[in-house]
């Protein structure tokens, strides 16, 4: 591994030569390009676009960033080109992660841009960030996106505008992005800028069958029975609650216009043996009660 990024290196520099006769009577923004075209060569780094020079030589477009990005000058002094060669391998190692980080950073910001989006669109048209693995979306091509805009929080995503989902990148390389080099917004506002490449509504469907029979309408209709049975049953008990509870209540009550009756009567009913209705009704009532 350590021998192998040496021959890299090797070639990196002995390239960067080469670059620099080539270039010997153009400006510095010559050799920007150097730096971003080593990186958006290394493998795994497909899914990134070349971001325009002007748009990283225009400071303002990378407000904030200083504040998110370790050794965040000599980063940016790396990612174009300008750092100077006196720092040891280990300084130049970690002023190297720190550019890609900010490199990174600063992707996310362009794609969004006009031009970055026109850039994007031709990825995407290639199909650089491969296609949509469900079978019903017939190789749709994919785009980058976000979960979280916040860097080191999820790695980046791969959105299928025909079935509006996301899945994960297949390669670990890809899956190992940080998300927060393309954002949550970036698909949305592409498919935004450009509505005629959002696909129609695919209303095909996968229905699972067993023996020819559908299995998902069976297992439907099944718990559909058990729900309508379900509260039926509920409905039956809290109706036999509510009678039982109504008889009672009827009960009481005629026990009580009986009790009145016999008050008022009790002078007439002294001589008679026989029983009054009211106090039959009394009598069944306390015992139904009971
Ligand atoms: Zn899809």
């Amino acid at each position: 591994m350590g021998s192998n990024t040496h021959i890299l290196w090797f070639f990196v520099f002995a390239g960067l030569e080469e670059r620099v006769d080539e270039y010997e009577s153009g400006t510095d923004s010559d050799y920007t390009q150097y730096w971003v075209d080593w990186f958006l060569s290394r493998k795994g780094n497909e899914y990134f676009c070349e971001v325009d020079e002007e748009y990283i030589m225009d400071r303002f477009n990378l407000t904030g960033l200083n504040t998110e990005v370790q050794y965040y000058s000599q980063a940016l002094d790396m990612i174009t080109d300008n750092l100077d060669d006196n720092l040891d391998d280990e300084m130049r190692e970690i002023v190297e992660k720190s550019a890609r980080h900010l490199y990174g950073l600063i992707h996310a910001r362009f794609i969004i841009t006009a031009h970055g989006l026109t850039k994007m669109l031709e990825k995407f048209k290639k199909c650089d960030f491969g296609r949509c693995p469900r079978v019903l979306c017939h190789n749709h091509p994919l785009l980058p996106v976000a979960l979280s805009d916040v860097p080191y929080t999820k790695s980046v995503k791969l959105y299928c505008c025909r079935c509006e989902d996301i899945y994960n990148p297949k390669s670990s390389r890809h899956a190992s992005i940080d998300g927060a080099y393309y954002g949550c917004s970036f698909p949305h506002m592409l498919f935004q800028v450009y509505p005629q490449l959002v696909p129609p509504k695919s209303t095909e469907r996968y229905v699972p069958r067993i023996f020819g029979f559908k299995l998902h309408d069976v297992a439907k209709q099944h718990r559909h029975q058990d729900r309508i049975r379900e509260d039926s049953h509920a409905r039956i008990m809290a109706g036999i609650e509510g009678l039982q509870q109504q008889q009672q209540q009827q009960r009481l009550a005629i026990a009580a216009a009986a009790g009145s009756q016999k008050k008022g009567g009790e002078e007439n009913q002294q001589n008679s043996n026989s029983k009054s209705p009211s106090m039959t009704t009394e009598s069944g009532a306390m015992a139904d009660v009971n």
